[in-house]
């Protein structure tokens, strides 16, 4: 019978030892671990994300702070508030929402964010310390897949994972840490993108199939061989408004051996990791 991988459970049950930590933080530094969300501009997306993960905070006893500014707001004035908060005692770790309105470099925003309190991992420090084999933060997506399969027992050591989707914040940091040395990892990872030619040749032969590209039902029942794991990235809208992922669920799991759900399985996994890395800054910040 397939596995369903229940990430909203997991998440349950992680975010309770995460509560834990963060009231044995608390007692002994007498300060509660924070997180600063920044959102620039009126994004729904981004809005429901953002309140989402302070929701979040609240629930595990950690403080949070939104800082909601203006579409119009210009990258020194962004810049700016990050060199507040980055000096901010209170501030254990820094969320700045993406995407960002046009006039912002992304990539110089990300640069800014202090590596201590770099929560998402996007930035340079973060990512060149998982490239280098000794990660920090890792990014909270890849980071959520990981726990999700690490902690259904689901093989990664010496399996075969192939990736779609290459960009910075999913496919690419998910191929570096499936493939460290140790625990968690030691896949061989191969990663398709739009140029990729007959991505279906290549996810055919994988024991684990993940797909991020934000295509509706892109993954079809014939693009993966029986048994293999699916992991599902994609948060899409269908026309008639639901949630939809890049996996055909009702079909891909007749062959699968286990696959996540979405809604129910990544999504909430990326916030429990975000909530993780906030701790963990705080007590980097404080040892
Ligand atoms: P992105 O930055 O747009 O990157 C999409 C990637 O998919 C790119 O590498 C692109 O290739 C590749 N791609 C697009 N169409 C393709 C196709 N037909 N065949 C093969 N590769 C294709 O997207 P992202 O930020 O990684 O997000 C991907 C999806 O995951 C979205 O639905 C997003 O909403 C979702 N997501 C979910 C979570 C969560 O918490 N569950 C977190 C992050 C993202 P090129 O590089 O060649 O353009």
């Amino acid at each position: 019978m397939t596995q369903i991988l229940d990430g909203k459970l997991l998440a349950q049950t992680m975010q309770a030892e995460i509560a834990a930590k963060v009231a044995d933080f608390t007692q002994k530094h007498g300060l509660r671990p924070g997180l600063a969300a920044v959102l620039v501009g009126e994004n729904p997306a981004s809005q429901v994300y953002v309140r989402n993960k302070r929701k979040a905070c609240d629930q595990l006893g950690m403080q949070s702070w939104l800082h909601q500014l203006p579409a119009t707001t210009s990258q020194d004035e962004l810049l700016h508030l990050l060199a507040q908060l980055n000096t901010d005692p209170q501030v254990s770790g820094i969320l700045v929402q993406l995407p960002l309105p046009k006039q912002i470099d992304e990539s110089a925003i990300i640069d800014a964010v202090a590596p201590l309190k770099d929560v998402d991992g996007f930035g340079p420090v973060s990512l060149g310390l998982l490239t280098a084999g000794t990660p920090r933060f890792l990014p909270c997506t890849p980071f959520g897949i990981q726990q999700i399969l690490v902690r259904n027992k689901i093989r990664i050591d010496g399996q075969h994972v192939v990736i779609v989707g290459r960009s910075n914040i999913v496919g690419k940091p998910l191929a570096l840490l499936l493939m460290q040395k140790g625990d968690g990892g030691n896949a061989t990872v191969t990663v398709c993108h739009s140029k990729t030619r007959d991505i279906a040749a290549l996810t055919t032969q994988a024991d684990i199939v993940v797909v991020a590209i934000g295509q509706t039902h892109f993954l079809t029942r014939d693009m993966i061989r029986p048994g293999a794991v699916v992991v599902d990235v994609g948060i899409n809208r269908t026309p008639d408004g639901k949630l939809a992922g890049d996996v055909d669920f009702d079909a891909v799991r007749e062959v699968a051996s286990a696959i996540t759900p979405v809604p129910g399985g990544i999504g909430p996994m990326t916030i429990t990791m975000l909530l993780h890395n906030t701790l963990q800054a705080a007590i980097l910040q404080h040892s």
